[in-house]
């Protein structure tokens, strides 16, 4: 495997998912450009059928008919990831990227007790004996803040709250070490002070042995407080992308403004973004934010505006923004 430093551990270019259904044709993702360093931790946000969970399915090689991925390059460490068979990409999931569900209970299998879980994972990529398989599960049931870990292991799913599964879930995608964690709304459903009990800890724990992480979110709040850099995504593209050091004290685009404007916070006016994200059957001429945008003005709703590069690793799609050069066409 290539070990570049100054390459993105994760690149994505021009990627189109597609889902042919009886109504048409949904362009779930469209003709997005992204990449991940190594230890970089990146929020993707926007709202629900923004394509999301659908780029993340994309990367991970796990979009089902009637889904697919209908153009663009995946690469991994340099590895083309379209170009792997079904049996490769599950060799590569939980060494090189893991995943982490957003629902723990679809993750984790009710009849089996939760140590032969991690057994199962672990000895799909390694030859690891089975007292060092406990060992391992463990140590990692540890690192992710679970009290008493070998009662856990002896047990299933069902005697787990959804906080602790949730736990157990992350600890199985971390015990192998993989050098990106790919992660879906992972928290969310949870009590407040639990979903930020666990990110602290997760988030420390892959900052500290510089694991990469995507972390697929609707809320900014964890982005502000986790991520190094934020990737907006609305209609199926990338909107504004940047550190959040930046993005969140002058976002760039409308959109970003309007979702930041949209986090409750003490003493400041609440204001809900108006409108829906519009179909991606019939695509939208122009900007896709126009119709909710409140700075729209004469070319917005026929010509599309080019996601331009504003600064040093600081994109924005809006004809408001002064880019220094325009990166994608669409
Ligand atoms: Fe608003 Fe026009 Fe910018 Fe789109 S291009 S975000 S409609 S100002």
């Amino acid at each position: 495997m290539a070990n570049d430093v100054t390459q993105p551990l994760l690149e994505v270019k021009d990627l189109h998912t597609r889902f042919h259904t009886h109504r048409g044709i949904v362009q779930a993702v469209n003709g997005i450009s992204f990449g991940i360093r190594e230890g970089e931790l990146v929020g993707l946000v926007g709202e629900t059928g923004c394509g999301k969970s659908v780029t993340a399915r994309s990367v991970l090689g796990l979009v089902r008919p009637p889904g697919r991925i209908a153009e663009g390059r995946i690469t991994y460490d340099g590895i083309d990831l379209r170009s792997l068979s079904r049996r490769e990409f599950r060799k590569l999931r939980g060494t090189g990227i893991s995943f982490v569900p957003q629902n723990p209970w679809g993750a984790l299998n009710p009849i089996l007790r939760i140590e032969r879980q991690f057994r199962n994972v672990i000895r799909a990529h390694t030859d690891a004996s089975r007292q060092e398989c406990w060992d391992m599960s463990l140590a990692m049931l540890q690192k992710v803040g679970i009290q008493g870990p070998e009662r856990i292991l002896k047990g299933y799913a069902h005697q787990l709250s959804g906080g602790m599964a949730q736990r157990v879930v992350m600890a199985i995608a971390l015990v192998l070490n993989p050098r990106l964690v790919i992660a879906d709304e992972p928290t969310t459903g949870l009590d407040v002070t639990i979903q930020r009990q666990i990110l602290d800890m997760v988030m420390q724990l892959l900052e500290e042995e510089r694991r990469a992480m995507l972390l697929v979110t609707h809320d900014l709040g964890v982005v502000a407080q986790y991520c190094h850099r934020v990737i907006v995504m609305y209609a199926g593209k990338i909107v504004e992308e940047g550190p959040v050091s930046e993005v969140f004290v002058e976002p760039a685009h409308p959109y970003t403004q309007a979702l930041l404007a949209a986090i409750p916070r003490p003493g400041h006016k609440l204001v809900s973004l108006r409108g829906r994200v519009p179909s991606l059957i019939d695509y939208p001429a122009g900007c896709p934010f126009h119709d909710r945008c409140d700075f729209a003005f004469e070319p917005c709703s026929a010509e599309e505006p080019l996601l331009c590069e504003l600064s040093t690793g600081r994109r924005s799609a809006c004809h408001l923004s002064k880019g220094v050069s325009e990166l994608d066409a669409r």
